[in-house]
């Protein structure tokens, strides 16, 4: 409210040109230096009561010609009575008349009051207005449709009219002056926006049609008189009320969509005259009657791929309600509030005459682009980024867990190395970063999202097994992606280890060693016993100076997220790896579509960096939601363009991702229909904790589409399975597969209820490997979980004896102590293990029935907290079904 209006915004805001403002301001007795300084609200009442002086005659011309005489006739009756008491201005009238109504303490309230009063009279004025507004409107509206049949027609008039316009030039400085103060009078005297389709000048590109069909203008000189006086009397009252800008904004409405009535007068009238009422009537009433239909004021507007009704009418100049009513005519129900897509919005614009066009979606992103584009610098030497690969079981984990274990530097939390998604270490050759998410799944999801994180893949062959399935697929993927390989041949300490064997079959794969003259390094190594694993560091960081890795350290960050989850204590966490420049603790960051303030890093060690550098995994708090893995980050210098960013981003994608299901829902209606034989289809629900296996699996498991199989993933997302996530296994038939997570109780019994397929899984290759055989067809036996009981904890007591024992409720099944268990917090797992011990009262029971009390002990787990539940699960085999 308190916000100062420039002149510019102001000629913005009336549709005025800047310089014909500044020249009305200087009639008015004000001079400005420039269009950018501030108008003050006196000014703004000042210039309104000299455009109003100026050219009251036009207004009463438009009324005439507008069914509008009965609120003339209404107003001069008030007028008569309260004019008594004042000799000459007219001015105050109205406010002391609506004074003695209400209390008003601006302008707003003013004009509700004066509507909202429970005057019979009134009302039947408000209801004879409505209904002339709804005449009008309708008439409008006829109108545009035949606009719309005659579209070419129109642009030859138009084009004629633009001449018209060039030759009258010096007629429409008059006439805008005219228009304006008839726009801000007629405002005053409605008051409010509910009767303001009254004024033809509300009404768009339609007025000059309208006006022109009118009933001849009339010249009934004490009406007009009455008009006029009506009319001072209307803009003083508004006059009283101008406080701010949005009464400005208002009434700057009405200057802006009287444009059209503007250039028509401007154009009919050929010349500038000092406004007498009674002549401007009748030549504004004469040249209304032989004037020809002018060109409506096209707008341009700007759609993207969906638009609310409201910001199509606030870009229509248009009510919502308008907007609303031609779409309920083309057939489209649709609330004010609601998203029509671009193709109904260009529609609806056409048929309203204006023009649409595309919004260029990609403004924010240019300046982005630009803002990081600024930032350029000396590129020095930076440390490799390593993914480790391999078979199933080759050691890729117990490397990476060596690694972390025995390198990385303790840091302040006790020297415990935390699961981050990524660690770095330093060597005596240099520091370099490892991918704490080992297997192919991970670094294909990663490049299917465009990110290029990797820069040297280490291959993991156990030296007992050799060159197996996986082994080619990590091959293929890293030739793939252009990445160089490292074979780590693994388990060197076991007693059939054939390391020559593996080089041999690697041949094959054309990953050929150095010493059979490649240039393939291949260091023998044990995960287990350490042995060679400084070595294969060493070979690492040689490969890493072949490849002359550099990037700017210096100036803002940015990277790629890793992995991302949703800390119940610590609100969103993303493990970020920096690729360019340095990330520092309140920088902002946009970071794919969440924003937000970098409010702590951590590091692998649990310990708080001030900063991080290119090649640097990091922990980062702060954000405004969980990103993707995947995602890109980039550090902005303030947190306005951080915000539009991730705005524009989000709706962008979330416009994608209808477009995208609406297509896959298609598809499964197509591949279930008509098809009984050939592609089958198998459609998934996957659910994970953390985005990072959500990605994983996603690309991993479509991968695994075949010529007689296709696996649809109907939808995936982090968290538990809801009610939704069930009702679309329902009706997409899909199987829903948990990882680490579980269903809630309402999805649970839509699951039930509907034989659902719900599967449980807590490592991706026993999902891939489960997909894999069912889509490969190769049923058989199985093993599956099954849950067999839940707990509750209710409360945790602490024994220095049991440590720590969870008082709980057994909700569902049964609770069997020898039987393996998880804990789930927010339906996510945060624990699995065994149970210590099982008990009901002081006793040890074997198992604990559904609605039973009991003491739990969970064994090396001492974090149960109350609300927490324990599922105790078993292993079972079972007949694989499609
Ligand atoms: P991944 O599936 O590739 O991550 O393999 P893991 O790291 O989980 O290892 C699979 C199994 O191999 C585990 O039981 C490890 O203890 C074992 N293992 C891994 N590396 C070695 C090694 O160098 N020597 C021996 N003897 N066993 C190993």
């Amino acid at each position: 409210m308190s916000q100062q209006t420039t002149i510019r915004k102001l000629a913005e805001l009336v549709n005025t040109p800047v310089e014909k403002l500044l020249e009305q301001l200087s009639e008015a007795g004000m001079s400005f230096s420039g269009p950018d300084q501030v108008v003050t609200s006196m000014e703004k009442v000042k210039l309104l009561g000299f455009l109003k002086r100026s050219h009251g005659k036009s207004d009463a011309a438009v009324d005439e010609a507008a069914p509008k005489k009965i609120t003339l006739n209404r107003r001069k009756v008030q007028e008569v009575t309260v004019a008594a008491g004042r000799s000459k201005t007219t001015v105050n009238v109205e406010v002391r008349q609506k004074r003695t109504y209400v209390k008003p303490t601006d302008a707003e309230s003013v004009a509700t009051n004066w509507q909202s009063e429970a005057d019979p009279e009134r009302a039947e004025i408000l209801r004879k207005l409505e209904e002339s507004r709804q005449r009008n409107l309708d008439e409008q509206q006829r109108l545009a449709q035949e606009d719309a049949k005659r579209a070419e027609e129109l642009e030859r008039r138009r084009q004629e009219e633009a001449a018209a316009r060039a030759e009258a030039e010096a007629a429409r400085a008059q006439a805008d002056a005219e228009a304006a103060a008839l726009a801000a009078g007629a405002v005053a005297v409605d008051g409010d926006e509910s009767v303001r389709p009254a004024k033809p000048a509300t009404q768009g590109h339609h007025v000059p049609k309208t006006v022109v069909r009118k009933d001849p203008p009339r010249t009934d000189d004490r009406n007009n008189a009455a008009a006029a006086k009506h009319k001072t009397r209307g803009s003083h009252a508004m006059v009283a009320g101008v406080e701010d800008d949005d009464n400005t904004s208002r009434f700057a409405g009405q200057l802006h969509l009287s444009a059209a009535d503007r250039a028509r007068r401007g154009a009919s009238r050929g010349k500038p005259k000092p406004p007498r009422r009674h002549e401007q009537s009748r030549g504004g009433g004469g040249a209304h009657g032989f004037e020809r239909p002018t060109a409506p004021i096209v707008r341009e507007v700007a759609i993207g791929e969906t638009i609310t009704v409201a910001d199509l009418a606030q870009k229509l100049a248009l009510k919502g309600g308008d907007v609303v009513k031609a779409l309920f005519r083309m057939g489209v129900m649709a609330t004010i509030t609601q998203t029509i897509d671009h193709d109904t919005a260009a529609l609806i614009t056409e048929e309203l005459g204006h023009k649409a066009v595309r919004a260029d979606a990609n403004d924010v992103e240019n300046e982005l682009l630009a803002h990081s584009e600024e930032q350029q610098g000396d590129k020095v030497a930076r440390p490799p980024v390593v993914t480790i690969m391999g078979h199933v079981d080759h050691g890729k984990t117990s490397l990476l867990d060596y690694i972390r274990r025995t390198k990385i530097a303790s840091g302040e939390a006790g020297g415990i190395t935390q699961h981050i998604g990524a660690y770095h270490v330093e060597t005596p050759k240099g520091v370099i970063s490892f991918l704490d998410t080992p297997g192919h799944a991970a670094f294909t999801a990663m490049r299917a999202r465009g990110a290029k994180l990797t820069d040297i893949v280490v291959l993991v062959v156990a030296a007992d097994d050799g060159v197996m399935p996986q082994t080619r697929e990590a091959i293929q993927h890293a030739k793939a992606a252009k990445v160089p390989l490292i074979v780590a041949v693994n388990k060197i300490d076991k007693s059939d280890a054939d390391p020559l064997r593996v080089k041999n079959e690697l041949l094959a794969e054309e990953v050929v060693a150095e010493e059979f003259g490649g240039d393939t390094q291949m260091v023998e190594i044990s995960a287990k016993t350490g042995q060679g694993v400084d070595n294969l560091l060493d070979a690492i960081s040689i490969q890493a100076e072949l490849l002359e890795l550099k990037a700017v350290e210096d100036g803002r960050a940015s990277g790629v997220v890793i992995e991302s989850s949703l800390d119940k204590g610590r609100g969103p966490v993303a493990t970020v790896l920096v690729q360019q420049g340095t990330l520092k603790k309140g920088d902002y960051l946009v970071c794919g579509i969440q924003y937000g303030r970098v409010r702590a890093l951590f590091d692998e060690t649990g310990s708080q960096p001030p900063s991080a550098g290119p090649s640097i995994p990091v922990q980062v708090l702060g954000l405004s939601g969980v990103p993707e893995a995947g995602d890109d980050f980039v550090v902005v210098a303030d947190e306005r363009l951080a915000k539009d960013v991730a705005q524009q981003r989000d709706a962008k994608r979330r416009e994608s991702r209808l477009v995208q299901s609406a297509g896959s829902r298609m598809e499964d209606i197509m591949a279930q229909l008509g098809k009984g034989e050939g592609q089958l289809s198998l459609n998934l629900i996957v659910k994970a904790d953390v985005q990072g296996s959500v990605e994983a699996l996603r690309h991993s498991l479509v991968a695994l589409s075949n010529e007689s199989i296709r696996i649809n993933i109907i939808s995936s997302g982090v968290g538990g399975i809801t009610e939704s996530d069930a009702n679309s296994a329902v009706t997409s038939k899909a199987t829903v597969i948990g990882f680490n997570v579980r269903a809630d109780a309402s999805a649970r019994r839509i699951i039930e209820a509907n034989g659902v397929d719900l599967r449980y899984f807590s490592i991706i290759y026993d999902v891939i490997d489960q997909v894999k055989q069912v889509a490969s067809g190769l049923l058989g036996v199985e093993i599956r979980e099954e849950i067999i009981g839940i707990a509750e904890v209710r409360d945790v007591f602490r024994s220095s004896k049991f440590g720590a024992v969870a008082g709980c409720m057994v909700v569902e099944g049964t609770v069997k102590r020898n039987k393996p268990i998880r804990v789930l917090r927010a339906s996510t797992v945060v624990f699995e293990g065994e149970l210590e011990s099982l008990r009901r009262f002081k006793e040890n029971v074997d198992e604990v029935r559904n609605g039973t009390e009991c003491g739990i002990g969970v064994k090396a787990y001492n974090d149960v907290q109350p609300g927490d539940q324990i599922e105790c699960f078993e292993r079972i085999e079972v007949q694989r079904t499609l």
